[in-house]
């Protein structure tokens, strides 16, 4: 039977009969930095690891600022906050994503709306995004407005689904021609380049996230990048409660967050950093293995990286063909502890997101019932 042989092949590529989906490896000094950052007793908000994590993650992605908060949803929650997104604006984003994305929207009083993805690597779909807008936006005044729901447009916040890169030049071409915020949703794709440009670059601010099933973590941990120097100064304001420097006095000057990164997760997270490029080479081999395997079965489609892109083949997934087939397989698979995780409900089936505007979205409709991540950690052996 087809299952059993793609289950015994993810056991035999991985040399073990249980397989998690996604597990964390610490290769270097990860140790010694978090025993180095207890015994200064520096463990919470202030330390030299915050620092240094940042300019660890501005110069790995080429970026000029970096922003260190306590996870992803805090750094896309304050950058949709210093996009100018408020209460009773929409923010376009893909239905396919993680409910993050939606969340972090939400928290503004925000609503989102929903655009289509690829069919080839389920990043937001750039004509369905230029579709939205030709249908859908008016002018009124300088402010870009939704003519059916009435709302503001505020950003636009495509995803790079499991790592691969979306089409997103296009789509910053296309928000630079409506006058709108491009916030990337770059959680999971660290190590992704674009046409050679590390993705989360290609907009006016982009996140990170550096949570556990990430793929290097600091705990818990996210990153703002930007290469305006005044959205870095505020994003560092916002984060820190907003206080005002000062050597012991504590003066506010708006409502912050408490959203940086404590020292103890960014002394993980920068040995996490010395060891990304080992990480991904070492993931970008297990797809290639994936690749050849299942060019071989029928009936499924194994997730490519664009070729224009290099992919930090962060999770793999599978397309099946019919839907019932998936089914079968994802309770094959977990019957027999090799983990897989049919992809997220979408954004649009969740509850609190049904009257959400949106476009027709038959791929993610498709996608939903047949897309499957299969297990895609550190192989040690490789
Ligand atoms: C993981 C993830 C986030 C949020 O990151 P956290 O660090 O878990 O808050 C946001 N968006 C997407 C698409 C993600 O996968």
């Amino acid at each position: 039977m087809r299952h059993a042989s793609i289950i015994s092949f993810i056991q035999s590529l991985y040399g073990a009969k249980e397989v998690p989906l996604h597990a964390p490896v610490f290769l270097g000094k990860e140790e010694a930095y978090l025993r180095a950052c207890i015994d200064s007793t520096f463990v919470s908000s202030i330390g030299e690891y915050v620092t240094r994590f940042e300019q660890a993650v501005a110069e790995y992605t080429g970026a000029k600022y970096a922003v260190a908060t306590v996870n992803g949803t805090a750094a896309l929650h304050t950058a949709l906050r210093l996009a100018g997104v408020d209460a009773g604006c929409e923010v376009i984003t893909q239905s396919l994503t993680f409910v993050a994305t939606c969340n972090a929207i939400s928290y503004l009083g925000a609503t989102p709306a929903f655009v289509d993805v690829e069919e080839a690597r389920y990043g937001m779909d750039p004509d369905s995004l230029a579709r939205f807008l030709r249908t859908r936006a008016r002018r009124e005044g300088g402010r870009l407005v939704d003519r059916y729901s009435g709302r503001r447009i505020g950003a636009v916040v495509p995803m790079h689904t499991f790592g691969h890169p979306c089409r997103i030049d296009e789509i910053a071409d296309i928000c630079e021609a409506y006058g709108l915020p491009l916030i990337e949703d770059a959680a999971e794709s660290l190590g992704s380049l674009y046409k050679g440009r590390h993705t989360g670059r290609f907009g006016k601010m982009g996140i990170f996230s550096f949570n556990g099933n990430k793929i290097v973590t600091a705990g818990g941990g996210g990153v703002l990048v930007t290469d305006d120097e005044a959205l870095a100064r505020r994003a560092r304001h916002l984060t820190t409660t907003a206080k005002v420097p000062h050597p012991y006095a504590y003066i506010h000057d708006e409502v912050g967050y408490n959203y940086r990164l404590p020292n103890l997760n960014a002394a993980l997270a920068c040995a996490q950093m010395e060891s990304i490029e080992k990480i991904v080479a070492n993931k970008r081999e297990t797809a290639r293995r994936y690749a050849d395997f299942f060019a071989e079965i029928p009936g499924v489609r194994w997730v490519d990286e664009p070729e224009e892109a290099r992919s930090n083949m962060w999770l793999n997934a599978l397309c099946f063909h019919d839907p019932q087939e998936a089914e079968a397989f994802l309770a094959q698979s977990n019957a027999v502890g090799v983990m897989t995780r049919p992809v997220w409900r979408p954004m649009h089936r969740l509850p609190m997101y049904a009257d959400a505007p949106a476009q027709a979205l038959p791929v993610t409709e498709k996608a939903a019932k047949r897309l499957v991540n299969i297990p895609s950690g550190y192989r040690s052996g490789a």
